[in-house]
């Protein structure tokens, strides 16, 4: 079913969309008849059970909501996904005919409940989706599927929802696009969809990571919509009626996704992107064969390894030669950041090892 559905692909991307919880029999079925209306919408999803963060919140309606998806089903003609993550959902699911499950990023961090839920869909071929974990371990996110495999299943896709960290940032969760593209590295051809909804957090944001997925070649969107965002009962500053999707979807630019006419233009571009990466690694070891020298010096000396004034010199000098350059600043200092450490790091191997002088180095 999902490579069915992925092939939809070939003309367009595969579009998730419906409320984050199932609150109430009307909000479900308005839901749904507004997405179908729309056209543009393969699949209805909805949250019956909620992992909620806190004790105290909507937990989800349960069971009952299986029954008015049905009904939205049976309405619309759109097929249904819901989130398990116990044997018991499975169980129910399957009975209220659910087309496609998915994992949440909760439950795909712990193995006990991902294999409870692989041993329960053993012998059916449901198709799978599942999320990344909420923290940013690939292995974690691969045993996942590797689990679903393992139970026999064949039919398997991921959700990219990005990822938690510490702190106030401008996302929910931090999309850290390069772990979903080395996801796509490591299980090459499986689907991967985009869940803008909790990567943003928040419906101003939607738009640009929507856009930025199709731009990384993924498969497709889910997307939380609701007849009320305003008055959800979870994740109300994320959703978006129905409506708005349908706009949403109509300014996105869809890509062509590798056509064939373009692929050596494309390996040509890789190539050389290829052998500057290589120039650049040459470079970065040239400048830490400096950086042990100036270990070596700072030994003889006794002086400290970190100086500040010369840390932000570097960086102020790095900062206005970036912005000539077309460079970030973000990047430049996540970058001087990582040479830092490592510079750091050859500096103190330098200091603690005994005996090696300036004109050994
Ligand atoms: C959801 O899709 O509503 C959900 C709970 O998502 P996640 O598992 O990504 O937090
Ligand atoms: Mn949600």
């Amino acid at each position: 079913m999902l490579a069915e559905l992925s092939a939809i692909w070939n003309k367009r991307p595969l579009i998730i969309s419906g409320p984050c919880s199932a609150e109430t029999p009307e909000q479900v079925l308005k839901t749904a008849s507004d997405l179908a209306a729309t056209g543009k919408i393969d699949l209805l999803r909805a949250g019956i059970w909620k992992p909620r963060t806190k004790p105290g919140l909507f937990e989800g309606i349960g069971e009952p909501g299986l029954k008015w998806l049905a009904e939205a089903k049976k309405q619309t003609g759109l097929p249904l996904t819901v989130e398990v993550a116990t044997a018991q959902h499975v169980e129910a699911a399957l009975k209220y005919g659910i087309d496609i499950l998915w994992i949440g990023a909760r439950t795909t961090v712990n193995p006990f409940s991902v294999q409870e839920i692989a041993d329960a869909l053993r012998g059916t071929n449901i198709p799978v989706l599942v999320k990344n974990p909420i923290n940013p371990d690939l292995d974690l996110w691969g045993g996942a599927i590797e689990r679903m495999q393992g139970a026999g299943l064949a039919d398997i896709g991921m959700i990219h929802r990005g990822f938690s960290s510490y702190g106030n940032t401008e996302y929910r969760n931090a999309p850290m696009w390069h772990l979903p593209i080395e996801m796509q590295r490591r299980y090459p051809g499986m689907l991967m969809l985009c869940d803008p909804s909790h990567i943003c957090g928040n419906r101003y944001l939607l738009q640009s990571v929507a856009q930025k997925s199709i731009d990384l070649n993924f498969g497709g969107l889910m997307i939380e919509s609701h007849i009320d965002p305003d008055h959800a009962w979870s994740d109300a500053q994320q959703q978006i009626t129905p409506q708005q999707l349908e706009k949403m979807l109509d300014i996105l630019i869809w890509r062509v996704r590798s056509d064939p006419a373009d692929a050596t233009e494309l390996a040509l571009l890789r190539e050389r992107i290829d052998q500057v990466d290589d120039e650049l690694l040459s470079l970065l070891a040239r400048r830490m064969k400096i950086a042990d020298r100036i270990g070596a010096y700072k030994k003889e000396n006794n002086f400290t390894i970190l100086q500040t004034e010369r840390w932000n010199e570097i960086l102020e000098r790095a900062g206005k030669k970036g912005e000539e350059l077309n460079l970030s600043r973000e990047f430049l200092v996540q970058y001087f950041d990582a040479v830092h450490m490592e510079s750091i790091q050859h500096q103190n191997n330098v200091m603690n090892e005994s005996g090696k002088k300036l004109n050994d180095i």
